[in-house]
């Protein structure tokens, strides 16, 4: 029996393991911290949204970060401290190089491509293994606050629509009866996009759930584990070295999230992966509260909102500041004042918990997934702002190459080798 070893036990790794013990492998997750989706996937804002594909870099991305230099609340920033680090300077050349209109377009066509087999795979693991994640399938609600941006949100969303996404132009009278919860907020909105397949859920109780079914499989999870290097002879790892000895398989799985150019550097691998620094904010629903059925995002602000069972969550923020996972109250008032004009009796706001998150971004916005130089070594990352989205489509079509099929998508641009 193939015995597979897969890094990290955030949703990708998980999805990963679920989907390669599937295929009959004995399948190990080595994992730093006590559980599954204790880092990026903590508490991410649970948006399952093909119809917010678009890629990050975009001809309007580069003003946007400068602009971010010298005005504090803005939901991209770029600080000048950054500038010192060299990682961040390489990866942000690449990312001006993706942000021409043309480039803008392939990457958000091919993104749009595997977050929608990405839903569909999601659909069959919930249905064959009945996961509870608190998903609303309801759709999401794209919102804007004025006239030009809705014009040019309008507009941006032909790529979509040419990708095969149904998506509708809604006025705020439509807003409102699609979502009451919005009625306060009516004289903000100037239109929004709807798109009715889009869903949300809890990334990290759908992990742990999975996580569960993979154990009934016979998938082991070492837990307070952490990897310091990979061994290999030649083009072929050997073994994993972790802090509780050495570990050995007949293939290897990096799924580390953004720690993943850490472990590749050492074998020769440059993965253009940088931690981009997100912020979510969770308040506690429940009776006498309005929160919404509908997820989304405030598109003026960057916040995206979900409620997950009785919590509603405000996430937003694109921080550069490396691995520095530090926050103050200050950095989610922007992201709470957004909300709360949204919803002003959507949850108990005076009750808020407050995460950080780094996403795992590519400048491209195209996750990395599949063979390297090294003949039993693959790769699952890069997944930035849509790794939850992504998650079950990437597992798939990596399960895929590592049996020798191929992949039912086009990973053109996804790839290393
Ligand atoms: C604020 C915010 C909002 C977001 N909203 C959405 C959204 O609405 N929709 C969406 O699709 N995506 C969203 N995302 C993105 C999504 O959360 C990420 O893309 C996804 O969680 C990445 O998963 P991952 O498994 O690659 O990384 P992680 O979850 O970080 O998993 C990597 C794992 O590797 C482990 N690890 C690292 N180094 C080592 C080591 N040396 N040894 C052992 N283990 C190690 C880590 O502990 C971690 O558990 C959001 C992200 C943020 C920050």
């Amino acid at each position: 029996m193939t015995t597979t070893l897969v890094l990290g036990a955030g949703v990708i790794g998980t999805t990963t393991a679920y989907f390669l013990a599937s295929t009959g492998r004995k399948v190990n997750v080595v994992e730093r911290l006590p559980a599954p989706a204790m880092e990026t996937s903590f508490a991410n804002a649970g948006e399952i949204a093909p119809g917010h594909a678009y890629t990050w870099a975009s001809p309007r991305a580069p003003k946007i970060l400068m602009k971010s230099l010298f005005q504090d609340g803005q939901a991209l920033r770029l600080k000048l401290r950054a500038f010192g680090d060299p990682a961040l300077l390489t990866w942000g050349m690449q990312f001006l190089a993706n942000c021409t209109a043309e480039r803008s377009h392939l990457n958000t066509s091919r993104k749009l491509v595997l977050c929608r087999y990405s839903q569909q795979q999601l659909h069959e693991i919930t249905h064959k293994e009945g996961l509870d994640y608190d998903l609303l399938s309801k759709g999401l609600m794209y919102l804007y606050r004025d006239v030009p941006s809705f014009d040019r949100g309008t507009a941006n969303m032909k790529i979509l629509a040419d990708g095969g996404l149904s998506l509708k132009v809604i006025n705020p009278e439509q807003v409102v009866e699609l979502e009451p919860a919005l009625a306060g907020a009516r004289e903000h909105i100037a239109g929004a996009i709807y798109c009715p397949s889009d869903e949300s859920g809890d990334a990290r109780l759908f992990t742990l759930a999975l996580a569960e079914r993979c154990k009934q499989r016979g998938v082991q999870f070492d837990f307070n584990c952490t990897v310091e290097r990979i061994q290999h002879e030649g083009r072929k790892v050997t073994g994993v070295m972790t802090d509780k000895g050495l570990l050995t398989a007949d293939e290897y799985v990096i799924a580390l999230g953004c720690h993943a150019p850490l472990l590749a550097r050492p074998l020769g691998y440059r993965l253009p992966v940088y931690p981009v620094k997100g912020y979510s904010v969770t308040f506690p629903t429940g009776e006498g509260f309005e929160p919404p059925d509908i997820g989304g995002v405030d598109e003026n602000n960057l916040v995206a909102y979900a409620r997950f069972g009785n919590r509603l969550r405000f996430t937003a923020t694109a921080e550069f500041t490396g691995f520095d996972k530090q926050f103050t109250k200050k950095d989610f008032a922007h992201m709470q004042a957004s909300g709360r004009e949204l919803f002003p009796n959507g949850a108990d706001y005076s009750k808020p918990d407050y995460w950080v998150g780094l996403r795992p971004m590519t400048p491209a916005g195209t996750p990395i997934i599949g063979k390297t130089h090294h003949q039993n070594l693959f790769l699952n990352t890069g997944h930035g702002h849509m790794g939850w989205t992504m998650s079950c489509g990437s597992a798939r079509v990596l399960t895929d190459i590592m049996d020798g099929r191929t992949p039912e998508i086009d990973l053109t641009g996804m790839t290393l080798i």
